[in-house]
């Protein structure tokens, strides 16, 4: 709005200084010409003559009304401008008048309207007269009677006369007054607009429920190909419509102001996973994978609002996954540097998009490729919104991007942290690792190795990755001690499942736990699992916090719950197979137990050296694990009877292995002293326990074998 009060143009300000000099100066010579001598008086006439002329030219030539006060306030001249604005009372413009006798006048005569009734004149005067002694050199606007509109200034001069102008602002009052008209209907329209549109999306989303629901019921039941693909069509059709007019409306909604953001407690990382595996399925179709990257210490817990996030990363993520057909969309979150927030990235590997379109882009309906042919649909309001969504969060939205090489979109938050709520499950704090774990990745992204390598690594797991099934299956041959491996499941050449099943089937590689990452949900169920080695599955995107997790349960499990990794080269050479075990710890008789028995071994477990040696004649064992420290007869003792016990009926030697926690050498050759065949140390892995029961179970069969063979 134009603020016509306030406004004094300069001009007029230098214009009332010349004219107020000018009139002290006239002022000066009519006191010199009555107090001089007569001889001057002649010229000082002329001077008089000459300057009057040239101050009743000058306020002549002025197109304002110019008034002229002196000292007690008497008009002492006016220009016909000023006349003119009076005309209707001419007696107002009386020289000798006084401004409170010509105010009076004026209010009286119905000038000023408003102003009628004696009461109301005395006081309207007496308020124009307050103002005119404290209010000198301030603006007045005020209206005529006949509708003008008169901008009145006055100023004091140095010798206390008044100088004054008025200046005929109607017209620019009459513009003023249209615009304010054109602003309150433009506004008006705006927001019959928003409400129509907000009426509109709602009347048209209603009956889009209805199709789509329906379309979806009906590619449910049996149809063939052709009416399989129309229905497939109107649900895809709808979507894509459903989407446009959430994006006008939420669009409308945020110019007309009518958006409100939540300040509340809300886990961020929970909101960028839930993001991420909700696109991940339309990424994986693209062949893309969409990596998660977040530093494992990270806060979870901000107050603000996640719904509005969450629209702003599913925009962001959505593009990335639509404008990139090969590599792939990573969502980063970071602490701000000045812990005051958080900092999102949304980086994709995709077409990207040039640099004079960098501006334009969170503009409405601006698309980098605005022709008729597009390639991509879509309406061109994602970053009008996303933007407009971050700007009342506060925050800021970024972008760099090279054509041919991908975008990154930068989101700064100033999000303040909290503590999350009592009632939240999120992750578990901080486990510690399980000490000197090892741990092989193999995943043919690199950046998905260098996220899980970075965080375990911070978690205090020493790792090693590789980028394909072939490098893996060549380490393990070279380098095969890993406490357990987490297999990608999507790679090329060998698949994350083709390589479990290799890493099972050789021989030379020791079993451990594997677990599989997927981005494709196969709905791998723990059999299908067991069947190809895995320990167990995670889908893609994880977060860390289910990784540590998953790694925990595997570790701890793994003695327990068997995969079937490397077990079924050996399984013939246990198939009922007579084992007695002697151990007095019950948790080591069930896990001795369910190793051997799941492989067909016949397993009778004892609890004390003497129970072995009673148990030994009517067994006839094949093989025998031996605990050294038992209560009632130690393993060494009830080795040395057995040995007694094979000599006096003459029985070639079982093979029997110490089991024991002692690893020295000299315990070793205690136990060899004994007549004891063989040693296995405590904590044992389970591949360990069955390549030394196998070794020895084949030498006896060899053995047996070689007698029979020499005895025909
Ligand atoms: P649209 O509905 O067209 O995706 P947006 O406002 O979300 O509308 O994006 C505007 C335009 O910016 C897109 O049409 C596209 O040309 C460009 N754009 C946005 N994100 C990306 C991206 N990750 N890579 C390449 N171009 C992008």
């Amino acid at each position: 709005m134009v603020n016509l009060q306030g406004t004094v143009p300069n001009s007029e300000a230098l214009l009332l200084l010349i004219l107020g000099s000018m009139v002290g100066a006239v002022i000066a010579f009519a006191i010199a010409r009555f107090f001089r001598p007569s001889f001057l008086r002649s010229a000082e006439d002329r001077d008089m003559a000459t300057l009057t002329t040239l101050f009743e030219d000058a306020i002549a030539a002025i197109e304002d009304g110019f008034v002229l006060y002196d000292a007690e306030d008497r008009m002492f001249i006016a220009n016909e401008p000023f006349r003119r604005q009076f005309a209707p009372y001419p007696e107002a413009v009386t020289r000798g008048w006084t401004y409170e006798r010509q105010i009076r006048y004026l209010a009286e005569q119905g000038f000023i309207p408003g102003i009628t009734g004696k009461d109301n004149i005395e006081q309207f005067a007496a308020d124009m007269l307050a103002k005119r002694q404290s209010e000198f050199g301030v603006v007045k606007v005020f209206k005529t009677h006949d509708g003008r509109w008169l901008r009145q200034r006055d100023k004091k001069t140095a010798a206390g006369n008044v100088v004054g102008l008025r200046t005929d602002i109607t017209e620019l009052k009459e513009k003023e007054e249209e615009l304010e008209a054109a602003r309150a209907d433009a506004e008006a329209a705006a927001r019959a607009k928003a409400t129509f549109l907000a009426n509109m999306s709602h009347e048209i989303r209603t009956p889009m429920n209805g199709i789509i629901g329906m379309a979806e019921l009906l590619s449910g039941t049996s149809l063939d190909d052709d009416q399989q693909m129309y229905t497939q069509t109107v649900i895809d059709s709808c979507s894509a419509l459903l989407t446009i007019v959430n994006d006008i409306l939420d669009f409308s909604k945020v110019e007309e102001g009518m958006m409100s953001i939540r300040d509340e407690p809300f886990d961020v990382q929970e909101c960028l996973y839930n993001v991420a595996a909700l696109l991940a399925p339309s990424a994986a179709k693209k062949g893309l994978e969409v990596c998660t990257d977040i530093p494992h210490n990270m806060a979870s817990w901000f107050r603000g609002d996640s719904g509005r996030l969450r629209q702003v990363l599913i925009n962001l993520l959505g593009n990335a996954i639509k404008f990139t057909s090969e590599g792939y969309v990573v969502i980063e979150l970071t602490p701000q540097s000045d812990a005051r927030g958080i900092v999102l990235r949304v980086r994709d590997t995709g077409i990207g998009i040039p640099e004079e379109k960098l501006a334009t882009v969170f503009s409405a309906f601006e698309q980098v490729d605005n022709d008729s042919t597009r390639q991509y649909n879509g309406t061109g309001l994602g970053l009008a919104i996303s933007r407009r969504l971050v700007d009342l969060m506060g925050g800021q939205i970024q972008l760099q991007s090279s054509p041919g090489k991908g975008s990154e979109f930068t989101i700064t938050l100033p999000l303040e942290e909290c503590s999350p709520p009592k009632s939240s499950n999120g992750p578990k704090l901080l486990s510690v690792a399980p000490a000197g774990l090892r741990v092989l990745i193999v995943d043919d992204l690199q950046l998905n190795r260098l996220i899980l390598e970075r965080n375990l690594s911070a978690w205090g797991v020493e790792t090693v990755g590789v980028a394909s099934g072939k490098a893996a299956l060549a380490l393990l041959k070279s380098e095969p001690d890993f406490d357990m491996a987490i297999f990608d499941f999507q790679m090329p050449a060998m698949d994350g499942m083709e390589l479990a099943r290799r890493v099972k089937d050789d021989p030379d590689i020791p079993g451990f736990p594997i677990l599989l990452l997927s981005s494709v949900d196969r709905n791998f169920d723990k059999d299908t699992l067991q069947r190809h080695g895995f320990a167990a599955a995670l889908m893609k995107p994880a977060r860390f916090a289910t990784i540590r997790e998953a790694i925990h349960r595997v570790i701890s499990e793994h003695s327990d719950h068997q995969p079937i990794t490397g077990l079924a080269i050996n399984k013939n050479a246990f198939e009922n197979c007579r084992i007695l075990v002697a151990e007095d710890n019950r948790t080591n008789q069930i896990l001795i137990t369910k190793i051997l028995g799941q492989l067909g071994a016949d397993v009778t477990v004892v609890e004390t050296g003497r129970e072995a040696l009673d148990a030994f004649p009517n067994l006839g064992p094949d093989l025998i694990l031996m605990d050294v420290f038992m209560p009632e007869m130690d393993g060494l003792e009830a080795t040395c009877r057995i040995r007694e016990h094979e000599v006096a009926h003459g029985l070639s030697p079982v093979p029997i292995i110490a089991l024991t926690a002692n690893s020295a050498q000299e315990d070793r050759d205690k136990c060899r002293g004994v007549g004891m065949t063989d040693f296995l140390s405590k904590p044992f892995r389970q591949k360990e326990i069955i390549d030394k029961i196998s070794g020895h179970l084949a030498e006896t069969t060899q053995t047996d074998l070689c007698q029979a063979a020499s005895h025909r």
